[in-house]
């Protein structure tokens, strides 16, 4: 059979999707390939089909465990003599898979990258005929990404070993530095590279200011997505179980994952979202790598993801049925204030930490931007875009503010702040003296003393928390240490001292008026 004909009678469909046929030919003629294509884009038939057509087996190496028996499962029903070697399977249960391997009874075996570090995968996949190696989700072979898998390492020496086996390595993460990194590790420089756009037109993208978030995101799916699935991604464990009971409350169906929960309870919670309709899925990021479930109607974070490719991929399990689909972002200063202090605390060199910062600067500049947020993501992954009419900076417009006065009054404040030496202040303190408030803390320092002190009564506190959370995005102000202390940048002396002005985005009003506005 040639490739159509595997599509259409094996597979059911018609046609290729962009670019898939060129990529499918090209690894069928025995061609090494790079393919970056969104989630949702197609990859898998990328691999199962040259599969199908080669002689031999296609080995299909993945991180997604978890998953493995139910993709094997669905392959199965279409036909297809798929199996899988992992860590979950008793010796019985291996040695069986082998068999059929060595038999030649096999189109396609899954193995976890673990496998091949194993001698004895390396000999038995010596003593069968194989017809192409498919690397699957190839970026955690980066060091600089986000999913990084020791394990993916010793992949590059596949090409030495079966130096004629064609390899197509395939990825939903595609920014520059990684793509170079894919190639360079997984020895694919000569590979042809398929790059597809990372557009996803039928997502609707929006990051609204975070008041009080779960209130928020039920009003959300009360409005605009009463019954449909969709997934909420939490940063602890402690707010997806907080999260799913408040909507299990308000009537919503939902479940929580994490990887505090027994495997079994995840399995099942994972396997009720995919098969029934309409729940709604309240996880940390441990949930979604790889998940296939085309009816998502809604992404939604109520903490800020730790990058624009987390932001990406996690959102692009949205509307992978090509159907209008949400993605919502809820995000407030104490983000920004936190997840500094989750870097400062981590482990790892220098160098691992300004990677972690500029990944969570590119973040904030993505929630404060005034222009089209598609076209940002777009060009954080080198492509280019026009403004979409697709999401709430195209939708509503952001006004913006002249802030260099209410700036320079929160800069002022920090710096006399910061000049009494060993105490170290953050900015709810800040927020408390502009405000006037002789809280108990403010009077312990005599702060109510202080030149600044009841300055600021032309803003509320969430007024100034914005101006704090943009004044953090534009790099005027840093967060540092153990107790999150304010502290003053380079930059903020320019707005200090030279005059420099501050612009910001014009946020309360604003959030109401997108969720009513609909896309062109
Ligand atoms: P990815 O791995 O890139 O996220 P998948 O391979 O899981 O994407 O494909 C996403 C969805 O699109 C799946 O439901 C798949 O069956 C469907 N699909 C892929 N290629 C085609 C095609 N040529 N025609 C119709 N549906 C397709
Ligand atoms: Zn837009």
């Amino acid at each position: 059979m040639d490739s159509h004909e595997v599509l259409r009678r094996v597979f059911g469909y018609d046609s290729f999707r962009g670019d898939q046929s060129e990529i499918v030919e090209h690894v069928i003629a025995g061609g090494d390939a790079l393919v970056l294509m969104p989630t949702g884009g197609g990859k898998s038939l990328c691999y199962q089909i040259p599969s199908l057509v080669r002689e031999g087996v296609g080995v299909v190496v993945s991180p997604l465990i978890a998953l493995m028996q139910d993709q094997v499962d669905a392959l199965r029903h279409l036909g297809v003599r798929a199996g899988f070697l992992n860590s979950t399977q008793d010796p019985g249960e291996r040695a069986m898979v082998e068999a059929e391997f060595l038999a030649g009874e096999l189109d396609l075996l899954y193995l976890a990258p673990e496998r091949l570090r194993v001698e004895q995968t390396v000999r038995l996949l010596e003593r069968g005929k194989i017809a192409l190696f498919a690397i699957d989700e190839a970026h955690c072979v980066s060091q600089w990404g986000h999913d990084f898998r020791p394990d993916y390492l010793a992949l590059s020496h596949l090409h030495e070993r079966w130096p004629d086996v064609p390899r197509i390595a395939l990825t939903a993460t595609a920014t520059k530095t990684t793509h170079e990194e894919i190639a360079e590790r997984l020895k694919l420089g000569a590979a042809r590279h398929f790059v597809a756009s990372f557009d996803r037109p039928n997502i609707q993208y929006r990051i609204v200011p975070k008041n009080e978030p779960k209130k928020q995101l039920l009003e959300l799916l009360r409005n605009e997505h009463a019954g449909d699935a969709g997934i909420v991604y939490c940063l602890s464990r402690n707010s997806v179980e907080k999260t799913a009971e408040f909507l299990e409350q308000n009537g919503v169906r939902a479940l929580p994952y994490h990887a505090g929960l027994d495997s079994g309870t995840r399995a099942r919670n994972q396997s009720r979202f995919l098969r029934e309709d309409g729940l709604v899925m309240v996880a940390t990021i441990a949930f979604g790598m790889g998940i296939d479930k085309p009816d998502v109607r809604f992404v939604a974070h109520l903490d800020l993801p730790k990058s624009v490719e987390g932001y990406y991929q996690e959102t692009g399990r949205a509307g992978r049925d090509g159907l209008p689909s949400t993605a919502w972002l809820a995000y407030g200063l104490q983000d920004v204030v936190q997840q500094r202090k989750m870097i400062d605390d981590s482990e790892g060199d220098q160098q691992h930490r300004r990677r972690l910062i500029a990944h969570l600067e590119a973040m904030l500049a993505l929630c404060e931007t005034v222009e089209c947020r598609r076209v940002q993501l777009l060009e954080y992954f080198g492509q280019t875009g026009v403004p979409c009419g697709n999401c709430d900076t195209c939708l509503v417009p952001p006004e913006t503010w002249d802030g260099t006065v209410p700036a320079q009054k929160v800069l002022s404040t920090i710096y006399r702040l910061r000049s009494e030496r060993r105490q170290k202040f953050g900015a709810g303190q800040s927020i408390d003296i502009l405000l006037g408030r002789k809280t108990a803390k403010v009077i312990q320092f005599d702060h109510d003393g202080l030149s600044v002190f009841g300055i600021g009564t032309e803003l509320n506190e969430s007024g100034w928390r914005g101006v704090v959370r943009q004044l953090l995005a534009q790099g005027l102000l840093a967060v540092e240490g153990e107790y999150s202390t304010l502290a003053l940048t380079p930059a903020s002396e320019e707005v200090l001292y030279q005059g420099r002005k501050v612009l910001m985005r014009r946020e309360a009003e604003r959030a109401a008026k997108v969720k009513t506005a609909k896309p062109k």
